[in-house]
């Protein structure tokens, strides 16, 4: 259990105990948000996205879509591995997968919304297809959408691939743990 969970749920239990329950269950109340995508691998972007997020929520869920369909160059295991590396050190993240609707997932984890990230006016379209879609499969789940630093907005999954097979430093644009996973795998796909 994280610092920062724990100290919240001693608060609780402290009011609790001190004879002044609050009208509402602490617990219910906590914020949850899922930021679901396929993280093929996870870039300096998303990471901005996560960031703003933990501000806002109590908790939040990187969750990591399966999407076979999009031919991902790494597993979902070892996505979920990188980015779970890569927010060890946020005290209210947490990385997990899942496969399926995700409105049935994030009613699993009791969570309230969903955070996607918004780099250009070219994701919107897409992305509020999906979040309208999403409301009408389940009302109570809201989407937020968060933009990252401006620096990131160009930055892409699919461009960090093509820019690492053709053999240029990512270094700027990903996590190290993420940048020697693609050596590694870019190297063996050469082989
Ligand atoms: P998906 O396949 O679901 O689009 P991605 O891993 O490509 O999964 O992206 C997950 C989410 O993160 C999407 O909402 C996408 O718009 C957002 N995202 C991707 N790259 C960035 C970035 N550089 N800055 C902010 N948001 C981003």
């Amino acid at each position: 259990m994280s610092a920062h969970l724990l100290s919240k749920i001693t608060g609780m239990l402290r009011t609790f105990l001190s004879g002044n329950p609050p009208p509402i269950c602490y617990l219910c109340a906590m914020r949850t948000v899922i930021y679901p995508g396929s993280f093929d691998p996870l870039t300096n972007g998303h990471l901005d996205v996560v960031q703003r997020a933990a501000k806002l929520f109590d908790r939040v869920i990187v969750a990591v879509a399966l999407n076979e369909g999009k031919h991902p160059l790494f597993s979902q295991a070892e996505r979920l591995e990188l980015v779970r590396d890569c927010v060890k050190h946020l005290p209210n993240v947490e990385a997990d997968a899942f496969d399926g609707l995700l409105v049935n997932y994030v009613e699993q984890r009791s969570a309230q919304a969903i955070v996607r990230g918004l780099r250009a006016v070219s994701d919107f379209e897409f992305e509020f297809q999906l979040a309208l879609m999403n409301r009408k499969l389940n009302e109570r789940i809201e989407t937020i959408f968060m933009m990252p630093k401006d620096t990131y907005t160009f930055l892409s999954s699919r461009i960090v691939k093509e820019i690492a097979r053709l053999g240029g430093d990512v270094g700027q644009f990903v996590p190290p743990q993420v940048k020697a996973a693609l050596t590694a795998r870019l190297a063996v796909a050469a082989v």
